[in-house]
């Protein structure tokens, strides 16, 4: 049987800009239920070390900052749901939403905190090795490279910290970027460059990942299968069109992030590449009471602060426009 869930605001998303938003929302009285998706705490809960959020003089973990984030959450009284929202019907009042769960959610203001999920190359062979060498998440799968090679794309601040936490595993790590700098911090620069395990191979794209299938060829008599997996890349140096084959166990994508945003296409404002528009400054989005926050709104910055600042704000405008909702009804009355 599925439940219908009404509150006067819904976050959708538990990561910086979802428990931020349902922290302030919960705290002006809203009584917010927050669905946590597929990635409670999003995507700070895969990797290890965050610097860069004010307030913790010494290095803290991403999962323990959203462990932290989500009990304050809960703290001041959010109500947090196991769910992800398959559906939304942003043409009635109030907001209608469907789980995967099939439990309905109803909202008068809705907050989305969707985030962004890593991208991939979009290669035949990059799909099918995918889960047996090949990874987008380094903390997730670097134990399995002890004492192996392994090779990352991309030439981001992504690119260069799953390189270098990979260092704590494999014996080597080769970085493939496509151009001839990298976009990432210098900090990290500077430590990826006097990382003796880490080589970069510049203005190099991945052409094809290279391995054993699934129930591969077996061995000669009584030899056993071939353990399904990568075992190499082909490269090209797009300079000098030379292409180059590596042998690597490993390879772990990191060329970015895609907003989540599928389930409200066609019915909010969005740019090209599928991030939600907000009226700058803001959190408003084409339809009033709707409101974004975060990476799923945000190109530029994609950052834990600024992702927890537009959450704030969200939960602000959301306050607003609800009391701007209850005063006109009162005066109907
Ligand atoms: P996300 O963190 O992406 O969270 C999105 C949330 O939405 C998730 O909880 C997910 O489950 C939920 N969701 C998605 N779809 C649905 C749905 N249909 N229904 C319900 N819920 C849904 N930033 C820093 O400032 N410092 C760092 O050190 C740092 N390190 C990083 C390391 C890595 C490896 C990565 C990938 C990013 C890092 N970032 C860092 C960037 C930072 O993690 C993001 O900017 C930030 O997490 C964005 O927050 P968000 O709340 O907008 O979205
Ligand atoms: P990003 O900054 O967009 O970098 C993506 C990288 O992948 C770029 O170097 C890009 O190359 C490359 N790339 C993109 N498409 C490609 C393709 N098809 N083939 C080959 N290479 C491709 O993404 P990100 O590194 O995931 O970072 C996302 C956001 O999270 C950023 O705002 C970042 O600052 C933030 N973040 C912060 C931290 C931190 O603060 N410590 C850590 C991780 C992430 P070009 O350079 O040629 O475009």
């Amino acid at each position: 049987m599925s439940t219908i869930h009404h509150t006067k605001a819904l976050v959708v998303g538990s990561g910086p800009a979802g428990c931020t938003a349902a922290i302030y929302a919960a705290r002006a009285n809203l009584k917010p239920i927050m669905v946590r998706g597929l990635q409670p705490g999003g995507q700070l809960t895969i990797t290890t070390d965050v610097e860069n959020y004010p307030g913790f003089a010494e290095t803290i973990q991403g999962p323990w900052l959203m462990e932290q984030m989500e009990g304050q959450a809960k703290n001041v009284g959010t109500v947090i749901i196991e769910d992800t929202i398959t559906d939304a019907d942003l043409s009635v009042r109030p907001f209608r939403l469907t789980g995967d769960s099939g439990d309905i959610y109803t909202c008068d203001a809705l907050i989305i905190s969707t985030g962004a999920s890593a991208r991939w190359l979009g290669l035949a062979s990059e799909e099918a090795f995918m889960g047996m060498g090949v990874s987008a998440c380094a903390t997730c799968d670097g134990f399995f490279y002890r004492g192996k090679e392994v090779a990352v794309i991309g030439g981001g601040n992504t690119a260069v910290e799953e390189a270098l936490y990979l260092t704590n595993h494999a014996t080597k790590v080769t970085l493939i970027h496509r151009r001839g700098e990298l976009r990432s911090e210098k900090i990290l620069q500077t430590r990826l460059f006097n990382n003796d395990k880490i080589e970069v191979l510049w203005d190099t794209v991945l052409e094809e990942v290279l391995g054993n299938q699934a129930g591969g060829a077996a061995l000669p008599l009584g030899g056993n299968l071939t353990p399904p997996g990568v075992t190499g890349l082909r490269l090209k140096n797009v300079k000098t069109n030379k292409e180059s084959t590596i042998n690597v166990d490993g390879v772990f994508i990191a060329i970015g992030h895609s907003p989540n945003t599928d389930i409200f296409k066609g019915q909010l404002d969005m740019d090209t590449g599928g991030y939600i528009i907000t009226k700058p400054g803001t959190p408003l989005t084409s339809i009033p009471g709707v409101f974004a926050s975060g990476d799923v709104q945000d190109h530029t910055y994609q950052q834990a602060v600024t992702a927890a600042g537009t959450g704030c704000m969200a939960a602000f405008d959301a306050e607003r426009f609800i009391a701007e909702l209850e005063s006109k009804a009162d005066a109907a009355e």
